[in-house]
């Protein structure tokens, strides 16, 4: 797959798509979170993407995120969808929407924390490793319900969810029972009605994959170079 440069036209063709994908599985486009994923993206960039239409922007970089936070345009909606170091918490909880990437106790502890001396409750997501790959963070599905219930006696967080990393596949359909997993666990741990738990969002499928995962149940996508086009490190 290419993907162009022309971010008016990516928005439309990828709104385009995830409304095809939402309606194949019985939603419709405003059902699915689109956040567009702007690590190494500049910030007049950024804030062409709102006057198109979208609210909400994914960083996977403390500092990255606390830059563009301070450049771009208010009001945005920041999300941090990368592995987030102890020590650099406290930087962004007064800042972000969502954290999709608590993988562990210690992690969640610190969130608490941090968010308890910012008077506020923060919003995350649990990083699952769904395929069991060596290189990605997240806890493993198995543990996953264990540590869920663990981080709900927390007082200052609250978790919204899951989130996954698939494995990159050419065919995207090979990673289908990735989401299908995820969505399984997702639906499982929902009815455990844990105290302080709220299982309202599924965040899966990037650029390559996010149709299938749309189709699996997702109801939060985080597109980065289908918006924006190639990343320049
Ligand atoms: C970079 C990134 C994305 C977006 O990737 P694209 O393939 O460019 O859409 C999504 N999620 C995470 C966690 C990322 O780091």
């Amino acid at each position: 797959m290419t993907f162009s440069d022309d971010i008016s036209a990516n928005i439309k063709s990828v709104m385009d798509r995830v409304r095809t994908a939402a309606e194949k599985s019985g939603r419709t486009l405003d059902d699915i979170t689109v956040i567009a994923v702007s690590k190494t993206v500049e910030v007049d960039r950024i804030n062409k993407a709102r006057e198109l239409g979208i609210l909400n922007f994914g960083e996977n970089k403390v500092q990255e995120l606390l830059n563009k936070f301070e450049a771009a345009a208010p009001g945005l909606k920041w999300h941090m969808i990368g592995h987030l170091q102890t020590n650099k918490v406290k930087y962004i909880v007064d800042k972000v929407e969502l954290i999709h990437s608590v993988d562990s106790i210690r992690l969640a502890r610190e969130i608490d924390r941090q968010a308890g001396n910012n008077g506020k409750k923060v919003n995350v997501l649990v990083q699952v490793n769904v395929a069991g790959e060596e290189t990605k963070f997240g806890i493993s599905a198995r543990e996953a319900r264990q540590f869920i219930s663990a981080i709900s006696l927390l007082k200052n967080i609250k978790v919204r969810g899951l989130m996954t990393i698939a494995p990159y596949a050419d065919n995207s359909d090979d990673i289908r029972w990735v989401f299908r997993e995820l969505r399984k666990l997702f639906i499982d741990i929902s009815m455990e009605n844990i105290d302080n738990i709220s299982m309202d969002y599924l965040s899966m499928g990037m650029s390559n994959d996010f149709e299938v995962a749309i189709e699996e149940g997702s109801n939060m996508v985080r597109i980065g170079t289908a918006i924006f086009g190639p990343r320049n490190y």
